[in-house]
């Protein structure tokens, strides 16, 4: 991953990169140059809800008479760029703000926006990782300000009931990582799906280090495939807007490639040997894609070596 990361700093990459900013260790002009040059651009996608793209993960927004609720906040220096395109909205500045999970170019702008007031969600994990007080894995070192720390934090969920709609978050278990949230506008109809799905910009990305595990990934897909009709308009965490076929295109290469994965591995084959057989051929199109085939099946494969989570299941 860091060799991907220093050959080519491009935007686009950036933009595809769920680590870019913690991975990559440039110089902090190198990198204030590269955000300079980072456009926001919004779409419409309900009376009320937006989506916002930029470097780092896709942003939500609803707006409305009861405030500016915002999902995710990409990296830090975009925040006076992510805060002028909510304003274009027609909108007030950000009251809540809800973090799909962890990364960096999901929750980098935290600081920024918890300092001008905004209350900030999400999962117990995302707090405990943004501390760099969780057990195991990856998290935050040195620890996030305490500004920048949810304040809010749940185990299963919670429900927004504001501007006229129902804002209903769920978390999704051991997934992208172990503190993964999706959020479902129930009368806009519009999800905001976080890194548990990558929309063709890239192969899943799964942080084994921080909980993830592919067998959540595909649990939150097929979860979602429940809550929404061929009308839902679905945010992934990266790549562009995409619908209920987009899902279920991507449920079944998720089934496809772990179902390969799993027959090579009970015939004893090695990751390396399995890696040769290219299960994820057909959908590793993209030259600079983040995650390749090879990357993909290895976290398929220890996926398996890490069948539950169990302490953390029931710590709560
Ligand atoms: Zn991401
Ligand atoms: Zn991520």
């Amino acid at each position: 991953m860091k060799k991907i990361l220093s050959q080519t700093m491009s935007i686009a990459l950036l933009a595809a990169s769920p680590l870019a900013l913690t991975a990559c260790g440039q110089s902090n002009a190198q990198e204030a140059d590269r955000f300079a040059k980072v456009e926001i651009k919004t779409e419409q996608l309900a009376d009320g809800v937006a989506v916002l793209f930029g470097a780092g993960g896709n942003i939500g927004v609803s707006y409305g008479p009861d405030g500016t609720v915002l999902i995710d906040d990409q990296f830090a220096p975009l925040t006076p760029k992510i805060q002028a395109a909510i304003a274009a909205l027609g909108a007030e500045p950000v009251k809540y703000l809800i973090n799909t999970h962890w990364h960096g170019d999901h929750s980098g702008g935290n600081e920024n926006f918890g300092k001008t007031g905004a209350l900030i969600m999400a999962h117990d994990h995302v707090r405990e990782r943004m501390m760099g007080t969780q057990k195991s894995g990856k998290g935050n070192d040195p620890a996030s300000p305490t500004e920048a720390l949810p304040v809010v934090t749940y185990h299963d969920g919670l429900k927004l009931h504001l501007n006229g709609d129902e804002v209903q978050v769920k978390h999704m278990k051991h997934a992208h990582t172990d503190g993964d949230s999706i959020i479902f506008w129930k009368k806009a109809n519009v999800i905001h799906m976080g890194d548990t799905f990558f929309n063709k910009v890239t192969l899943p990305f799964i942080d084994i280090e921080s909980g993830g595990n592919v067998a959540g990934i595909l649990a939150a897909a097929e979860t979602v495939l429940t809550m929404v009709d061929d009308e839902t308009k679905i945010i992934p965490g990266h790549g562009p807007m995409a619908n209920k076929a987009d899902l279920i295109a991507y449920r079944d290469m998720l089934k496809s490639v772990i179902g390969t994965v799993e027959t090579a591995r009970t015939e004893s084959k090695t990751l390396a040997q399995i890696q040769a057989m290219k299960p994820a051929a057909r959908w590793d199109t993209n030259k600079d894609a983040f995650i390749k085939g090879d990357a993909f099946v290895e976290a398929v494969y220890k996926s398996f070596e890490n069948p539950a989570h169990k302490e953390h299941d029931h710590k709560h």
